[in-house]
């Protein structure tokens, strides 16, 4: 059977991701496996692909294409090797929705480039140790400081994909308490830099599988992150 859904171009990333993977996974990917994750030096070679940037729009540096089709091309090309690309699947996967959805014109411009260049790695962090299905029940605060300039973050989440390299964290957290009629009010998305007094990444947890992707603690005491970075409603983060 033929099929149709891929053109030229699909079928020459594909090449360029095939000899990619010979040459820059294959030979090193048991080190990966027995490292539990993909060193950090290797996103850059994939944002230097420009992996990173396919759906991203042109003035933040991307290609700007609204399409899936060259992501399904690397899964098809990850698949027939059997290796992964480490972490960064939430990178794209997971971080970009967000911000095209939710960041500020002013926010795409801060975030994208970078997020682009591979310069800040992203991933998100929702679970914590007594809530993951139940995301509602989260514990996690940021408070709003008094003269109005930054958030103070207190607490903790787990298993957090890509938490190990990551340079900036979507952390969702509670900014208001639950109403009667609605548990899910109250949380609200911050994008934290990692780098920031008071974060820190605790334990990269062992996994029966997804052996080269990090998986991570965290924990945030008195982490001050500043109002621009609040993405998205206040309090509207659980939608
Ligand atoms: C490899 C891996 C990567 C992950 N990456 C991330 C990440 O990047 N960011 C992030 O925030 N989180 C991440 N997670 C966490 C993941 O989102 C949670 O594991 C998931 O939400 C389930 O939560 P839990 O593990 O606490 O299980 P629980 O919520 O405790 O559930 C345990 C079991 O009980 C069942 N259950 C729960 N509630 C009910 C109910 N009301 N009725 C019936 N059955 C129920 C569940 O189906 C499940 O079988 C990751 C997890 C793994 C394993």
């Amino acid at each position: 059977m033929r099929r149709t859904v891929f053109n030229e171009d699909h079928e020459a990333f594909r090449e360029t991701i095939r000899a990619f993977i010979e040459a820059e996974v294959v030979p090193v990917y048991d080190d990966w496996f027995a490292a539990g994750q993909a060193p950090r030096d290797f996103y850059y070679k994939l944002a230097e692909l420009g992996v990173f940037g396919i759906r991203v729009d042109e003035e933040f540096g991307g290609a700007g294409i609204d399409s899936y089709k060259f992501e399904a091309v690397i899964y098809e090309e990850t698949a027939r090797a059997g290796i992964s690309f480490g972490g960064s699947g939430v990178h794209v996967l997971l971080g970009l929705p967000y911000i095209k959805l939710l960041a500020s014109d002013e926010q795409k411009k801060r975030y994208l480039p970078k997020f682009v260049s591979g310069e800040e790695m992203w991933a998100i962090a929702m679970t914590e140790p007594g809530t993951g299905s139940d995301l509602a029940g989260m514990k996690t605060t940021a408070k709003l400081s008094e003269d109005g300039t930054h958030y103070v973050l207190n607490g903790a989440k787990t298993f957090i994909t890509g938490g190990v390299h990551a340079d900036r964290m979507i952390v969702c957290a509670r900014t208001a308490a639950p109403t009667a009629e609605d548990r899910r009010h109250g949380i609200s998305l911050f994008v934290v830099d990692t780098k920031a007094e008071g974060y820190s990444v605790g334990r990269k947890l062992d996994k029966l599988g997804l052996k080269t992707s990090d998986t991570a603690e965290l924990a945030f005491v008195d982490v001050k992150v500043p109002v621009e970075d609040l993405m998205g409603e206040e309090n509207k983060g659980f939608g």
